[in-house]
């Protein structure tokens, strides 16, 4: 299928490794230029390379710095000639518990993960809707549906945004002008992150982290963790010219995780 995008301009935030470079590689494949971020410039810079190697015609532009951070938002903003595409993503907020937590943690969490997404999202729309097309796709958490009692940052911050982008993607300037928002939810990917958690539990429950991820792929459905490349062929879907009627969804990407019929 073509997806009718090649020659579009994206952004794709936090995308050196894992689930954003899984998009920013579907996007490539498809022949959109990209706009990709990350913090570590050693690592921003090789996964630019892979993405030039993989589509040798498009545009590859990198800014490295923390995404949470204003100018650096302004970067990338000016780095992309029309946003056509917006990934939002960043790192996701460290676990605990919320006795530990003072507003400073709650502060962090709900910049990168709430209103980051939302500054670049108003940043990008209006334009997006006065030239007649617009994909916004926002990485949160299966722990949106399901939430996991040591993620309270992550569980509050992300339902924040989704409460909002709720209301936005519904919005007729927006939905009416082939603007779409919305959100997907990994369950269990195999990226850095998952395996430093992994390391993690390892260390200090003192069972093997072969025996613990083990066990944690025998609790997916799908018996298996899910992996960066079709996580972004999800999301390069979405941005399609085909999925125009698709907007304002929480669309789970878990194996099967979340028990529930809804
Ligand atoms: P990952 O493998 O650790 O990759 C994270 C990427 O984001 C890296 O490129 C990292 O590069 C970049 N990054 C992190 N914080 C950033 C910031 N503030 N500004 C700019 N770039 C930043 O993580 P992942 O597994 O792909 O996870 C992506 C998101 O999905 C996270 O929010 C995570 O919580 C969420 N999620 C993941 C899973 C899973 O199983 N993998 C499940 C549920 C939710 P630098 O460190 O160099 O900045």
């Amino acid at each position: 299928m073509d997806l009718g995008i090649s020659g579009r301009w994206a952004i794709v935030c936090a995308a050196s490794k894992g689930l954003g470079l899984g998009c920013a590689r579907a996007l490539a494949q498809e022949g959109v230029n990209l706009v990709i971020n990350a913090r570590g410039d050693e690592a921003l810079q090789a996964a630019a390379g892979q993405l030039r190697e993989l589509a040798p015609g498009i545009d590859v532009r990198t800014v490295a710095g923390d995404i949470s951070d204003p100018a650096v938002r302004r970067q990338v903003l000016a780095a992309c000639p029309q946003v056509d595409i917006l990934v939002n993503n960043a790192g996701g907020p460290p676990p605990g518990d919320f006795r530990d937590w003072q507003r400073d943690d709650w502060i962090r969490a709900l910049d990168a993960n709430m209103l980051t997404p939302i500054e670049l999202i108003k940043a990008c729309v209006d334009g997006m809707a006065e030239r007649g097309f617009g994909r916004v796709v926002n990485i949160t958490s299966g722990a949106v549906k399901a939430p996991i009692d040591t993620l309270g940052l992550s569980n509050g911050a992300r339902s924040g945004l989704t409460g909002f982008i709720a209301g936005l993607a519904r919005q007729p300037r927006l939905a009416g002008n082939n603007v779409t928002i919305n959100n997907l939810l990994p369950g269990p990917f195999e990226t850095e992150r998952l395996h430093k958690t992994l390391s993690a539990a390892a260390d200090a429950s003192g069972t093997p982290v072969d025996t613990l991820a083990a066990q944690r792929r025998k609790n997916v459905p799908a018996q298996r963790f899910g992996q960066a490349d079709e996580f972004g062929a999800y999301c390069a879907f979405l941005c399609s010219i085909h999925a125009g009627f698709v907007t304002g969804q929480n669309l789970l990407l878990d194996g099967g995780s979340y028990p529930g019929t809804f």
